[in-house]
């Protein structure tokens, strides 16, 4: 008889690698399938001091310890991207780019990728000053000024990171209030090489072959104001990657899968859990929560 596992997890960031831990402890036979680097998002999060029980680390740290933890347990995981599940009744068929994997059950765990600006040039000029992480890129600018596009948690430890290093740096948000925590905000405003520029959105990319300089746009009153740069690091949120699923999970208008707290997508055997989740708060916490519910109802579906 092929090879069956108990559960598929795709994706091995924080709720999928939870979803392991708890699929192993539950004596299940489990496999990861992820299409980049484990840890999802919070491998670009320079410091995590949110997550109860761990006063502060890195989220490249966290990613490991996650990883350790879940393959310590007996988790698998293999470097594939999933493209499409199949259901065949009891046995699901997870197809990556190269293989086909069989599970009893899959619990769906794709997080969300950056969102860009949509702006002229925006693609052509990553790695030429635009960047979707500060932690990955920021030292490439040390002692330069440089911009953070948004105004969630990501922006803030963005520039908290950025301000570090680099000799000014830029906050530009659309609005006059933060998303994010205020008391990153208050950090920051503690900060004389940081420089808030609110109610603002970044209009334009300025500089060829490489980024000099950012247009921005009052929505106040239009008016248009142009800062030299060497980088614009963009953190507008995410967009979830679910759309390969949507043969056997519902999906809201957004393309997050359409599942409650209880991670049930409706279609027995598939389950779901972290932020590709239709959810109100999308942290670390409740993504490790998705995680342990998800894992525990595909348990209990399989003898
Ligand atoms: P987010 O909370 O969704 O914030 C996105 C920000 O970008 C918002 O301020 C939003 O403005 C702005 N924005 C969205 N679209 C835009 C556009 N087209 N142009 C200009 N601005 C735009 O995203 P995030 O900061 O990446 O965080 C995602 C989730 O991860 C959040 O729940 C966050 O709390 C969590 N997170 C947690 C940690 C941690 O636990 N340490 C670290 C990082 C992130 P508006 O405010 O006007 O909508």
């Amino acid at each position: 008889m092929a090879n069956i596992w108990d559960i598929i997890i795709i994706g091995a960031g924080p709720a999928g690698m939870t979803a392991a831990i708890y699929g192993q402890r539950a004596g299940k036979k489990t496999l990861m399938l992820e299409a980049n680097m484990y840890g999802g998002q919070i491998i670009n999060t320079p410091e995590i001091e949110n997550y109860p029980g761990i006063k502060k680390t890195s989220g490249a740290e966290f990613a490991q310890e996650l990883y350790e933890q879940a393959t310590g347990l007996g988790a698998e995981m293999i470097m594939e991207k999933a493209v499409s599940v199949e259901d065949d009744g009891d046995v699901k068929h997870v197809h990556t780019e190269q293989n086909v994997y069989d599970a009893k059950t899959v619990i769906i765990a794709t997080g969300a990728k950056n969102r860009p600006l949509g702006l002229d040039r925006e693609e052509q000029l990553i790695g030429a000053g635009i960047s979707y992480c500060a932690t990955c890129d920021g030292m490439f600018f040390r002692g330069k000024d440089v911009a953070v596009n948004g105004g969630g948690n990501t922006a803030l430890g963005d520039a908290l990171f950025l301000a570090q290093i680099c000799s000014k740096v830029y906050i530009i948000h659309r609005r006059d209030q933060f998303r994010g925590d205020e008391s990153d905000v208050e950090k920051l405003q503690k900060l004389d090489n940081v420089e808030f520029v609110l109610s603002s959105n970044v209009t334009k990319l300025i500089g060829d072959p490489k980024l000099e300089a950012i247009e921005v746009t009052s929505v106040k009153d239009g008016q248009t104001r142009e800062i030299p740069v060497s980088a614009l690091f963009v953190a507008i949120g995410q967009m979830p990657e679910n759309k390969e699923f949507a043969n056997v999970v519902p999906l809201d208008p957004k393309g997050y899968v359409d599942a409650g707290e209880d991670c049930l997508t409706g279609h027995a055997g598939i389950f779901t859990a972290g932020d590709c989740r239709t959810k109100t708060v999308r942290q670390l916490t409740t993504a490790a929560a998705d995680g342990a519910v998800a894992a525990l109802a595909a348990s209990a579906e399989i003898d």
